[in-house]
């Protein structure tokens, strides 16, 4: 008996959304119904930012038509609500770091571009401090595992404190984060993806990829796990 199974067995581990055993479930503690119910996105979307769009005519946004961004295209896997929602907050808040495997997972099915390094979206150090792990780090590293390619975490720096985002308006947003990432030199040459959690208005894949390319990246790609659509 595999020891998963044996330790499932004498430590049942329960489902936090549906309260059935999870033990052999690829996402434990979350059980494999309810990871099942998570949907990669295949709707109409813009083809540079990847932000889902009401019809299949338009082709890029309107964002993206007025202001193209730095990276080559972003990507998201879901949309973030359901049992994705659920799962990214597991891991960010209540510090379940084992859903980083089966999220990063998620991120594999993507056509993902070939890169040379991958970086995580990273916390500003006192978000860090607080929170005691970067959980975009945790995904990133099992993403580039899967790749065989490097980890970057000293490539992109957050230099900037942008932590309560909730309750202000998007032209808010878009200012509190400009400027608030600086790259590292180290950058220059290389083909990057870029790895963040849940992309809102797209303001932090725009600044992360507006600082690579100033520090000479030669590519620049997002993938997210989940799109969370602004309610303005
Ligand atoms: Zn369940
Ligand atoms: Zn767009």
């Amino acid at each position: 008996m595999a020891i998963a199974s044996l330790l499932g067995l004498l430590f049942p581990q329960r489902c936090p959304l549906c309260d059935t055993q999870a033990h052999s479930s690829r996402a434990v503690p979350i059980c494999e119904s309810c990871w099942a119910t998570i949907r990669h996105y295949t709707g109409p979307a813009c083809s540079l930012c990847g932000l889902p769009a009401v019809s299949h005519h338009t082709e890029r946004c309107q964002e993206c038509v007025s202001n193209p961004p730095a990276f080559v295209f972003a990507r998201c896997y879901g949309i973030y609500e359901g049992v994705l929602k659920e799962a990214i907050h597991f891991l960010k808040f209540n510090g379940m770091r084992r859903l980083a495997k089966p999220l990063a997972a998620l991120l594999c099915e993507l056509p993902l571009p070939a890169v040379d390094a991958v970086v995580p979206v990273p916390l500003h150090i006192s978000q860090l401090r607080k929170r005691e792990f970067n959980q975009t780090a945790l995904i990133g590293k099992h993403l580039a595992g899967h790749l065989r390619i490097p980890l970057r975490t000293d490539l992109l720096m957050k230099t900037k404190e942008t932590a309560a985002q909730i309750n202000v308006d998007r032209k808010e947003r878009l200012r509190n984060l400009k400027k608030a990432f600086a790259a590292s030199k180290d950058a220059s040459g290389l083909r990057i993806l870029v790895i963040d959690d849940v992309v809102t208005t797209g303001a932090t894949a725009r600044e992360s990829a507006n600082a690579l390319k100033n520090a000479g990246a030669k590519e620049v790609f997002v993938v997210a796990l989940a799109r969370s659509l602004p309610k303005y």
